[in-house]
């Protein structure tokens, strides 16, 4: 039986922190280490208790003399940026991971070309999704096709395996810049109209036709233009694995290779692609896995990231 409700999902909590984001503007979150991890000199600091799936996490890398450094783990590997003499990475993990404590593994690359590993756990839980009916009456259908989406999705990855060396983002951090009700969240796995199932790869949040959409941090603009779901679609580099996009616009104001700051206007708030009423649709790429853009922001917060 088809539950013809479309879920609204009020996260007033997360509405009041990310109005607190904006007090607290850092290139990396401002936060204590959760755990340490040491082999000798070398330091692991892991600042969250466990990863939700679809989350980030941030993972710091300590040591004298490093040149480089990594996070391998889920089968992947998470490079490090210098952020104020220190090494980092955020670990992203995929929607779909196992839930259960993984072996990760830290490598020091030293600048005499010495290397080290030290391994630590990485417990990821449960991502907490939800399922949502969404009814749009007389919608196209061609926009609930799974061969539609299978292309679109596979030309924003696409472009999001680009890995740019430099960080992008800078001393403003990532904030939303604007203090809404979100609406949706990310992850819901949604039945639309009784016979399509899709995931929810963001969050929406209430705006008005017109209003304008900013970016959540500098960067440089990778796509601008239409896609059959999305609507009027950017999507924004901001190095080192991190992309943000956003969807559904009226209008879009920036091209593509174009350089952005730090809540610079990208266009106006609309209802275009797979869209039932004006909105805003925002969403993040982390080393090519979706992650929860809500989470991403709060990690900005100025005691840090969590995972409750
Ligand atoms: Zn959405």
């Amino acid at each position: 039986m088809r539950r013809s409700v479309f879920v609204h999902v009020s996260v007033s909590l997360i509405l009041c922190l990310l109005a607190a984001l904006r007090i607290q503007a850092e290139a990396v979150p401002d936060a204590e280490p959760i755990s340490t991890y040491d082999d000798g000199a070398a330091l692991i600091d892991v600042f969250f208790s466990d990863l939700k799936q679809g989350r980030v996490g941030l993972v710091r890398l300590i040591d004298a003399n490093l040149a480089d450094g990594q996070i391998l783990v889920f089968g992947a590997t998470y490079p490090t940026f210098v952020i104020d003499d220190a090494r980092y990475a955020f670990v992203s993990v995929p929607m779909e991971q196992a839930i259960r404590t993984y072996e990760a593994q830290a490598q020091f690359i030293y600048e005499d070309g010495d290397e080290k590993t030290v391994s630590f756990p990485l417990e990821v839980s449960s991502g907490g999704f939800i399922q949502q009916s969404v009814d749009i009456p007389g919608i196209d259908e061609s926009i609930l096709n799974p061969e539609i989406e299978a292309n679109e999705l596979g030309s924003i990855f696409d472009i999001a395996s680009q890995i740019t060396e430099d960080v992008l983002w800078d001393e403003n951090g990532f904030n939303l810049g604007v203090n809404r009700e979100f609406t949706s969240p990310f992850g819901a796995v949604r039945l639309f109209n009784g016979t399509y199932n899709t995931l929810h790869t963001g969050w929406d949040y209430q705006a008005s036709t017109g209003e304008s959409t900013h970016s959540i941090a500098s960067g440089r603009v990778v796509f601008a233009g239409h896609l059959p779901i999305r609507g009027n679609y950017v999507l924004i580099d901001h190095g080192r694995g991190i992309y943000s996009g956003y969807a559904h616009m009226s209008v879009v104001f920036v091209t593509q290779g174009q350089q952005i700051y730090a809540g610079q206007r990208l266009g106006r708030v609309g209802s275009t692609g797979r869209s039932s009423s004006a909105h805003a649709h925002i969403e993040m790429i982390a080393h090519g896995n979706w992650v929860d853009v809500a989470d991403f922001l709060m990690m900005y917060r100025d005691n840090g990231p969590t995972s409750d």
